[in-house]
């Protein structure tokens, strides 16, 4: 068996962090990993913002409460299953992931905790560990597994170079341009066949 790491925001969910802007009007809060690379700059930014304007962790969950998985998303999480020990890689934390979890069939996540005081306001976030991503790669590697892996942004890029095969899926421009060694498809046909031929190769 092999394994595949799937990005979760922007992979199989729209970003979570856009929805919210959207759904608040606070257009501070659009940033994500596309837009600013180092992820404790973009907490701490996001957090602030939180704070000043009153927002608390249900808030945050009502809106992810109404988002739903990309279209075709599901259908591909069950093709993935059947052929591939699938895990997502997700910089999100368990507190937001839960709805969109259930939604998609509840595959394998590791991600981040959120700390929350007694009235439910996030006051800090909690890593795992450190550049969590690559670190499971080279864990499923260290298991002998072959591993091959898919994202959409900067935080995705030091598991796709660790990763036997990496791809990315949707990236914007920037991306893409900074990153030309992995190959870019934008829909799940393309990621389906690139899956393929990389286990066909190894
Ligand atoms: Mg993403």
């Amino acid at each position: 068996m092999e394994v595949v790491c799937l990005d979760m925001e922007g992979v199989l969910v729209p970003e979570i962090w856009i929805n919210v802007a959207e759904r608040t009007g606070i257009e501070a809060l659009r940033a994500t990993t596309r837009d600013i690379p180092d992820y404790d700059v973009l907490m701490r930014r996001r957090l602030k913002i939180l704070d000043e304007h009153g927002l608390k962790i249900q808030d945050i969950q009502s809106v992810i409460n109404g988002l739903g998985p990309m279209e075709g998303a599901r259908e591909f999480i069950d093709w993935l299953e059947q052929r591939f020990l699938l895990t997502i890689l997700s910089d999100t934390f368990y507190e937001f992931a839960e709805p969109l979890m259930r939604q998609l069939g509840w595959p394998t996540l590791f991600c981040h905790r959120l700390k929350v005081d007694e009235n439910g306001k996030i006051s800090d976030y909690l890593l795992r560990m450190r550049d969590h991503k690559r670190q499971a790669v080279l864990a499923y590697k260290g298991l002998n597994f072959k591993v091959f892996a898919a994202g959409d942004s900067y935080n995705d890029t030091t598991m796709l170079k660790e990763a036997d095969a990496g791809f990315l899926f949707r990236a914007p421009g920037n991306v893409i341009k900074e990153f030309p060694q992995f190959p870019v498809t934008n829909d799940y046909d393309g990621l389906k066949n690139y899956f393929m031929q990389a286990s066909e190769r190894f």
